[in-house]
């Protein structure tokens, strides 16, 4: 802030909000390049958490170290919320993203978040989506997840990709890849998908399912009877088992799936923030089994302990559909 004809104008002339989506992007773009980078150099440090179907590896760590620290730096009153556990600890320099996405500054703020501060916002940030999957090599299930929340609600969220045209570059053979991320940084892969309410999300085409169509995207590693009861009783004409709570709203955008079903705890708040805004600023819908809306204060509990229910369109069909015996299952 300057002073200027005695009034206050901001320096940048833009909002706190647009300066943290232009910095959350760029800073996911790199905390993308640090995940290839573990890949390429073929460590991965995996450790268990609680069971052996919840992982983290060394680009959990160093992905989440680099968006915490870079948020904090440029926006220190912000209060963010990373998915892992990591001690305190001074954060190398190289770890640090100081960018700011221009496209992003060059668009107006919704004006009902013109006046938003810092110290209002909560940011949920899941440094990789899609671990299990990452350890496995189905690298294009993963996704890096930074959400933004204003008085309880999702606002704004950046997606990145770290591996998107990975199939059609690799023809599925890590080893290959290994090869080709330590030639340079990722060339054309990877992208980044951004938006925020009322002024519409970014970075990729919108596509629907034919209409008519009933294709349910779920877990692959977390099912169980609940979630496959669920997934059942909308009478799905195909079902697809992804990796990735990023990945599934990406397939819900872009005509790969209609409703993503996850009748069971376990996706957390970090796994749906950004996720969410991307999918209710096309029009969307993500809620719990119940149909009721997900909140992101900062108190919060961290557990979507009634699952999630998302869609691009007729979220109401899929919402009649979950049988009373898994609503009965899950109380928020
Ligand atoms: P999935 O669809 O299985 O990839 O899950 C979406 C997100 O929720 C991922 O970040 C998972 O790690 C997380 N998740 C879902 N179920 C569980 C679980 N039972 N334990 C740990 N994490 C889970
Ligand atoms: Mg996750
Ligand atoms: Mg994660």
């Amino acid at each position: 802030m300057r002073s200027r004809g005695g009034g206050l104008t901001m320096a940048s002339g833009h909002t706190v909000l647009m300066r943290l989506v232009a910095s959350a992007y760029s800073i996911a773009q790199k905390a993308g390049t640090i995940v290839r980078r573990v890949i390429a150099e073929g460590d991965l440090g995996i450790v268990e958490k609680t069971s052996p179907t919840d992982l983290q590896t060394k680009a959990d760590r160093l992905a989440q170290m680099s968006i915490c620290s870079s948020l904090a730096r440029k926006f220190p009153k912000l209060t963010i919320i990373g998915e892992e556990d990591l001690p305190s600890e001074e954060v190398d320099q190289e770890l640090i993203e100081d960018g700011q996405w221009e496209e992003i500054l060059r668009k107006p703020c919704p004006s009902q978040y013109s006046t938003i501060k810092e110290e209002d916002l909560v940011v949920w940030v899941d440094p990789l989506d899609g671990t299990k999957e990452y350890t496995e090599g189905l690298l294009d299930n993963v996704t890096v997840l930074i959400g933004i929340a204003y008085e309880g609600k999702a606002i704004a969220g950046v997606i990145n990709q770290p591996y998107y045209n990975y199939q059609n570059n690799e023809k599925q053979k890590l080893r290959e890849h290994r090869k080709e991320a330590k030639a340079g940084p990722g060339a054309a892969l990877g992208r980044t998908i951004w938006g925020v309410l009322g002024l519409g999300a970014f970075g990729f085409q919108l596509k629907e399912v034919p209409a008519g169509k009933h294709i349910i995207t779920t877990t692959r590693s977390h099912s169980n009877k609940l979630v496959t009861d669920c997934v059942t009783a909308m009478n799905p004409d195909d079902v697809l088992r992804v990796g990735g709570a990023g990945n599934k709203i990406i397939q819900l955008i872009e005509g790969k799936a209609s409703a993503y079903v996850f009748a069971s705890p376990g996706c957390k708040k970090w796994d749906t923030c950004a996720p969410e805004v991307i999918l209710h600023a096309v029009g969307g819908k993500l809620t719990d089994v119940h149909g009721n809306a997900l909140q992101y204060d900062k108190e919060v509990k961290h557990m979507n302990s009634a699952g999630v229910l998302a869609s691009l369109r007729n979220h109401d069909y899929y919402a009649s559909r979950v049988p009373e015996s898994v609503k009965n299952a899950l109380v928020p």
